[in-house]
Parts: structure tokens; sequence; C-alpha cells
């Protein structure tokens, strides 16, 4: 399925906020437009039901704490981390991912490592979301669709974040207490006395990440909640939801499994902002796109108003921004959904002014960019240079338009951590057969323009 944004670029609208810089936790005064809030979990709906959640992990005690589940008919539901005990991408969490999905648990969220997402940005927000999706679809598949906050905490903010990421907020209505300093037989006593209570159904906290929960306490609700009538399922069995947002092939494309997540450096892959270029050449070896699909989206292209994107054409919308260019960089935090850069504004100066505009984290996001520079454009490393200023906001592109020499394009399509998550659509100028290959892990876009030009 193909999206125009030629209609994006024709556009060009820029939108500025009001004078008084808004509050960057209120999207909708940034907008102008309602921001719809996620749906919070605090307990299942689902009568005679309990869902064992277990926080935290992966850890080791998942085998011991499936192998109990199975055996008594269960299932259990994992809200994993990407990097909090360990890194998700290490071998031996891998495995442990990928066994616990095999088994038919349920797996979703807890973000990526563990931050309190009240304190958060949007920006660092969607991250904490992103590279846990990412994660997920690389080494299952599936795109999760339930999210725990760590600490149960969360705001409109985080709400507005999951809506737009497709998940619900899980809190519990049960804790063991096994995180906050209950002994075992305290635990066991909690699930005791609310099995005495007997509600319709419960929702029970607990972590993968402590012996003691999966060797004495689990064994022991287990028994009880069974003898007391209860069928122990999945959260999204006890609220009658789809556990994940899609369910397809894992993204994994490549052979070695730890070099996916860890950079040469020895970090998960979360750190990879400063490493990219390294780990595009060391790592990735993504199959080309078929040769038919060029076509395909060439044939597509053709069809459109190709003189939109030729540079000499120079729309009115262009002329617009570029004429306002210094005026949008100096001026307060504004939001505005467009950046054009033509040739004139490859400017070493301007690298400087992009990023300091780029860094105004939360005043801008959903930007459509266009990048002009002819196939000849004489000095890359600056073009480059410009690129890699708006790599790190690719979460908050929507539509990105590239009219570049080819060379620079592996910098964009084959990053892993920025695999141009959040982009709607892709448009893309090329003076001749692309050599690069698309990354696997550009989960999140959803369409490709390739505009080819005229040999
Ligand atoms: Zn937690």
């Amino acid at each position: 399925m193909l999206f125009n944004v030629f209609s994006a670029l024709a556009l060009g609208v820029m939108v500025r906020a009001s004078p008084a810089p808004a509050p960057l936790s209120d999207l909708e005064a940034l907008t102008g437009r309602a921001t719809p809030l996620a749906q919070v979990i605090t307990k299942c709906t689902v009568p005679n039901t309990v869902a064992l959640t277990f926080d935290d992990g992966p850890e080791e005690y998942i085998y011991n704490i499936s192998r109990q589940l199975i055996a008594a008919g269960a299932k259990g539901t994992f809200f994993w981390n990407g990097y909090n005990y360990g890194c998700i991408y290490d071998e031996i969490n891998v495995k442990r991912v990928k066994f616990a999905y095999a088994q038919g648990h349920m797996v979703a969220s807890h973000t990526w490592d563990h931050k309190d997402l009240t304190k958060l940005t949007f920006d660092e927000i969607h991250d904490e979301f992103y590279r846990v999706e990412l994660a997920f679809e690389r080494l299952l598949g599936v795109k999760p669709a339930f999210l725990r906050p760590p600490y149960g905490n969360y705001n409109n903010l985080v709400r507005q974040v999951a809506a737009q990421r497709g998940q619900k907020l899980v809190t519990w209505d049960f804790d063991s207490g096994d995180s906050t300093g209950s002994t075992p037989a305290q635990s066991d006593a909690a699930y005791d006395a609310l099995i005495k209570r007997h509600p319709s159904n419960i929702l029970a906290l607990n972590h993968e990440v402590y012996k003691n929960t999966a060797e004495i306490v689990l064994p022991h609700a287990i028994k009880e909640l069974k003898k007391a009538g209860y069928k122990l399922v999945t959260v999204a069995e006890c609220v009658g939801l789809r556990p994940y947002q899609s369910i397809t092939f894992p993204k994994n494309m490549m052979n070695s499994v730890p070099t996916l997540g860890r950079l040469p450096n020895g970090k998960c892959a979360r750190d990879a902002a400063s490493s990219q270029s390294a780990l595009i050449l060391s790592t990735v070896q993504s199959p080309s796109v078929p040769a038919e699909t060029l076509r395909e989206i060439f044939m597509y292209c053709m069809a459109g108003n190709t003189g939109d994107l030729n540079p000499t054409n120079d729309p009115l919308a262009l002329r617009r921004v570029s004429t306002t260019w210094r005026d949008i960089i100096d001026s307060m935090p504004c939001l505005w959904s467009t950046i054009t850069i033509t040739p004139s504004q490859i400017l070493p100066q301007n690298v400087q002014a992009i990023k300091e505009w780029l860094g105004r984290s939360g005043t801008t996001f959903f930007l459509d960019i266009s990048i002009h520079a002819p196939p000849d454009f004489p000095n890359l490393d600056l073009l480059a240079a410009i690129l890699t200023e708006f790599m790190p906001t690719c979460r908050r592109w929507k539509n990105l338009t590239l009219c570049v020499p080819t060379e620079l394009l592996p910098m964009l399509l084959s990053n892993p951590d920025a695999p141009l998550p959040a982009l709607e659509s892709l448009k893309l100028a090329m003076d001749h057969q692309p050599q690069f290959t698309i990354d696997s892990s550009a989960t999140c876009l959803r369409s490709i323009s390739l505009l080819a030009l005229y040999p």
C-alpha cells in the first residue's frame, strides 16, 4: 500500500505555535487537536479469571515459572524490559524470550529500561515504548499491544504516547509484594487472604527476577488459585482483547543475534547513537529490495506529479519555507510540521542551526522533512552532516522526502538504531539504480515512494 506524499510536499504548510511557548507536556495545546488517551487496564473483566503477571525480565527463572504454569494448564503474562537486568538482545535473553513466546505465554512491554515514565518528555516516552516494540518485532515478529508502566506510574502524556503507538497500559489489582520486601511467607499469606475474599477476577503482580517468587510463592499461588476454581489466563484473555497489534515473522534477518543488539563498545542497542556508522558496516546484512518491488514503486511514482521534486521547479511552498528558514530557527519554541532544505541552504552554518533547532525536544514532532540536493552535489560530507543531525529525531518523522546522492541513503535506510519507526512514508529520488538495502527493522514504515530521475 503506497501513500502519496506529494500532497504533503505541495502543501508545505507551516504551523506556528502561539507566541507563548506551550507546556511541553500538553500536546493538545501544541497541536490544537484532541489527543486520544490510551485505555488503562487496572483489573480483569472476564469472570473467574486470574492473570498472573511477571515483570522485569527476561530472567533465568522464566523456565521454572513457565514449567509450573504449563503443568497447571495455565498461561502467564511477561512484561519485559529491553535493558534492565540484562540486554534483551543478549543470546541468553533471546533464548528466554523465544522460549516463553513459544510456550504460548503472553509477552508485553515494560519499557526499555524501567524509568518512571511520568518524569520523561514526549520523545523520551516514545523512545521507551519504541525500542521494546522493535526488539519484539525483531525477535518474535509480534508488535505488543500492552505495556505496564514501571512502578505503575503514568500520566496523560504517557497515555497519549501509548494511544499513538496502539498500546494499552496495564497496572494490577493485587501485588504479591515480592519486589517491595515481602518474604515468601508474607506473599503466600497475601495470596491466601485474597483467595479467601474470592473476587470475581484477579490481576496479580509478580516479578520474574526473584528466585523465591518462582520457587516458593508461585507453586503456592497456583495450587490455591486452582483449588478456588479460578482459570489462570493471560492479561489479554482476562480482559477479552487481542494480545498483539500484529503477528508476523521475526524481523531478525541477521544470523548472529548478539551483534544485533550489542554494539562494538559492548552496550545494548539503545546506546547506538554515536556508533551508527560502525554498526551498519559491521553487522547489517539485509536482503536487497527485489527488482520487482522497485519497478512497482517506480511505476507508482511516475503516475504521480513528478514535477514536485524537481529542484528547479521551485514550487511556492518551497520558497515560503526557505525564506523563513532563519526566522524559524531563531524563534522561540515553535511548532511546525514541514522542513524543506534546498541546495542553497546546505551550508556549514546551517548544520549547527539545524542541531539547535532539533534539539528543542518536544517543540517539534511529526515532521515532514524534504531534503533536496542534486545527484552531483559536490560536498557529500556536508550533506551527511545535515542528515546526521536529523537522525536522532527519526521517531518524530512522519514523511521523509530525500533527493540526495544515492551514496548517502544507506545511512538512513540501513541503520538499525534509527529505523524510521514513526515514518508513514518515505520518498526517495534516485539518480540511478539504488545500491542500498532497506533495513528489516523499519517496521513502522508504511510506504515508500521512489522517484527515479530520468537517466
Ligand atoms: Zn518493573
